[in-house]
């Protein structure tokens, strides 16, 4: 079967791959559509450490084809999909309390174990999630991670009905982000980005307000639209440094700021505004296998849908280049169908 692996060169390869036999407890997926996330590039240019081999995917959804002994959550047929959290202990402090993405001992698909990026896939059947019937399965690949996880995150906020929430970083990610917050929680949505047209998609995807941080700044604006008191949370997932440090700037005293991007730098945290305006500053990794299923159905509900465009898995590194230059909005998709 064909998979995309991490080459040595930094680059990805095609390559026909030999699955070993099943062992107890798993199953084999064939592979439907697996999504291309930033997290890809950092993993195959060797950002989380040399990884060479490895089978890069974890935004894959697919049919079980085969079950091991010893399966009883899935059966033949199911539609699953094959999340970054490819599996956890299942008994440290962070597994048995909800926290399972947190495990010390956690393997990611398409990181520490092979991903999702291949016609089929070996899982392990307890930790993949099984997608809605009646959800788009190309569709599906979004919400296994970037609808998870700003699910996860705005869940994270706090935020509540009719209250404001700004998003940073309208990608992948933001776009979602945007449609959570404003169609599940009932917020109010500033989007901020420094690309006009990620803005013009925001709004598009239902934010309330966007802001240019380049063109206008973003602290005056939020003062203008909230009566001076500025927003009750923040969910960042921009991948530069700038937008965390505007994110403090922005919200009112005693809320939330929940990061998500992962740029590879420190954040200019004001000891004063944090203390004396009770600030929180919190990280959202991803979701666990419920959130999952949670932001499955929301999205099979249609209040969530990701904006995808269908690829060949032969153009991955061509995909690749084009996210580094942050050429195209939404998720590119590698369709396994044909
Ligand atoms: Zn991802
Ligand atoms: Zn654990």
């Amino acid at each position: 079967m064909k998979a995309a692996v991490v080459s040595k060169e930094k680059t990805v390869s095609v390559v026909d791959k030999q699955l070993r036999p099943l062992k107890h407890g798993e199953a084999l997926v064939q592979m439907e559509y697996c999504g291309v996330c930033h997290t890809d590039l950092h993993v195959k240019n060797g950002d989380f450490g040399d990884v060479t081999g490895v089978v890069l995917g974890h935004e894959g959804v697919g049919k079980v084809v085969e079950v091991a002994e010893g399966v009883t959550s899935l059966k033949v047929g199911d539609r699953v999909a094959i999340p970054w959290l490819y599996e956890s202990c299942g008994h440290c402090e962070y597994c048995t309390t909800g926290r399972e993405t947190l495990c010390r001992n956690v393997k990611n698909a398409g990181y520490t174990v092979d991903g999702a990026m291949a016609e089929q896939a070996i899982v392990v059947a307890n930790y993949v999630v099984k997608v809605p019937d009646n959800l788009d399965p190309a569709a599906a690949t979004s919400i296994t991670c970037a609808g998870v996880t700003t699910y996860k995150a705005v869940k994270v906020s706090d935020i509540r009905p009719g209250q404001w929430i700004g998003v940073f970083g309208i990608g992948g990610l933001g776009s979602l982000a945007v449609q959570y917050a404003k169609n599940v929680f009932g917020a109010r949505v500033v989007a901020f980005d420094i690309n006009d047209d990620k803005l013009a998609f925001a709004k598009e995807m239902g934010a309330d307000v966007t802001v240019n941080s380049l063109k206008e700044n973003p602290k005056e604006k939020v003062l203008e639209i909230t009566d001076g008191k500025g927003l009750d949370a923040c969910v960042v997932t921009a991948v530069a440094k700038a937008p965390f440090n505007q994110a403090v700037d922005v919200v009112k005293a005693g809320a939330r700021v929940v990061a998500v991007g992962l740029p590879v730098d420190k954040m200019d945290l004001d000891i004063p505004r944090l203390v004396l305006d009770g600030i929180q500053v919190v990280g959202s990794l991803v979701g666990t296998r419920q959130d999952l299923k949670e932001a499955f159905q929301f999205a099979a509900e249609g209040k969530v849908v990701p904006r995808v465009t269908l690829r060949k898995l032969e153009e991955i590194n061509d995909i690749m280049e084009e996210m580094e230059q942050g050429k195209f909005t939404g998720r590119m998709v590698i369709d396994f169908t044909n």
